[in-house]
C-alpha cells in the first residue's frame, strides 16, 4: 500500500491498514514540516512529478495508492491520478467532507488565495489569517493588504521575512472553541481567512467566528477531478481497501508474523 499523506487521515489510515500484519503501508509525505510523524514505514520529498511517482510504483509495485493528501495539495493528486493510470495500479481518493455554512455564518465564499487577498481590506482590518505558511505571502505583498494588522496562524514558521505589521502564531490543532473565542478577542480580530479545509481539526474557528459575528473569507476547494473513487471516512477507505486487495491476502487484523 502507498498512503500519499500530510494529514491526519492519512495518518490514521496508515495506522489502522498497518494493524493488518499481512500489509506493508508506506506513507509518503512532502517532508515540508518537521513535526507530526506518522506511524508506520515513512518515505519523505517528492517524487520527481508523474514520471517520477509512475517509477517508483513500478519500482514498488504497491496492490492500492491512497492519496489522502490534503484537499488544497493539487499538484500531488494530479500526479497520483497520472502515475497511477500509467502503470495500472487502483487508486482511492481519500478526502475529508468540506465544511458547509449553518445559520449565523457570514460566509463570503472566493476561489482562490489571490481573491482572498483582494477581498480582505473590503472586509476587516485586523484578519487572522489560517492559509498556512506558503500562501501567506500573497496576504503580506498585496498591495491593498499593507495597511492591515495580520495575524498570521501557521504549523511552521514563515520561511519568508514577515512585515512588522504581522504577527506570526504558531500552533498545530485540534482546537478548542474556548481557545479560539480567546484569540479571536485577545487579537481583535474582524475577519478571518481560511481554506474550506474541512474537517473536525479546525472547525473550532467558524463556530467561534459565528458566535462572536465575524466574517468569514473562505476560499472554495480547487475543483476534484472527474471519475475518481472518493471516499470522506477513513474508516470507509480501510473498508474499500481491504475489499479491493487482489483474492487470498485476507486481512487478519493484530497477526504477528513477519510482513509477506
Ligand atoms: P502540492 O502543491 O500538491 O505538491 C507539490 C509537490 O510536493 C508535488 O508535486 C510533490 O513533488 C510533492 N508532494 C506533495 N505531497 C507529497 C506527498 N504526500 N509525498 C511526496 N511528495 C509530495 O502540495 P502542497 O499543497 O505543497 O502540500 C504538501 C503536503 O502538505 C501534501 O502532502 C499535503 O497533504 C500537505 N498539506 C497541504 C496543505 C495545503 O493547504 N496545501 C495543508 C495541510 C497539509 P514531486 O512532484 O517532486 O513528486
Amino acid at each position: 500500500m502507498l498512503v500519499l499523506g500530510g494529514t491526519g487521515e492519512g495518518h490514521r489510515l496508515a495506522e489502522l491498514l498497518g494493524a493488518h500484519r499481512h500489509l506493508r503501508v508506506v506513507t509518503s509525505l512532502a517532508g515540508r514540516t518537521t513535526q507530526h510523524r506518522p506511524e508506520g514505514e515513512v518515505r519523505r520529498g517528492g517524487f520527481g512529478g508523474a514520471p517520477g511517482l509512475a517509477r517508483w510504483l513500478h519500482a514498488n509495485a504497491p496492490a492500492i495508492v491512497v492519496d489522502a493528501t490534503h484537499p488544497f495539495a493539487v499538484q500531488i493528486s494530479r500526479n497520483a491520478l497520472a502515475a497511477t493510470e500509467l502503470v495500472g495500479c487502483p487508486l482511492l481518493r481519500l478526502q475529508r467532507e468540506a465544511w458547509r455554512p449553518t445559520a449565523g455564518d457570514r460566509w463570503l465564499s472566493v476561489p482562490d488565495v489571490a481573491a482572498a487577498a483582494d477581498l480582505l481590506p473590503d472586509v476587516g482590518r485586523r484578519p487572522l489569517v489560517t492559509t498556512g505558511r506558503l500562501d501567506l505571502a500573497a496576504f503580506t505583498t498585496h498591495p491593498r493588504c499593507s495597511a492591515l494588522h495580520l495575524v498570521a496562524r501557521c504549523v511552521e514558521p514563515p520561511t519568508d521575512t514577515v512585515p512588522a505589521r504581522t504577527t506570526v502564531l504558531l500552533a498545530r490543532g485540534p482546537y478548542a472553541v474556548a481557545g479560539e473565542l480567546d484569540l479571536l478577542r485577545e487579537h481583535r480580530i474582524d475577519v478571518l481567512v481560511t481554506k474550506n479545509s474541512g474537517g473536525d481539526d479546525t472547525r473550532a474557528k467558524l463556530d467561534a467566528a459565528r458566535e462572536l459575528g465575524l466574517s468569514v473569507i473562505m476560499i472554495d476547494r480547487p475543483p476534484a477531478p472527474r471519475g475518481l473513487v472518493t471516499l470522506p471516512s477513513v474508516a470507509g477507505a480501510e473498508q474499500w481497501v481491504l475489499g479491493a486487495l487482489p483474492r487470498g491476502s485476507s486481512p487478519a487484523r493484530g497477526r504477528q508474523s513477519p510482513v509477506q
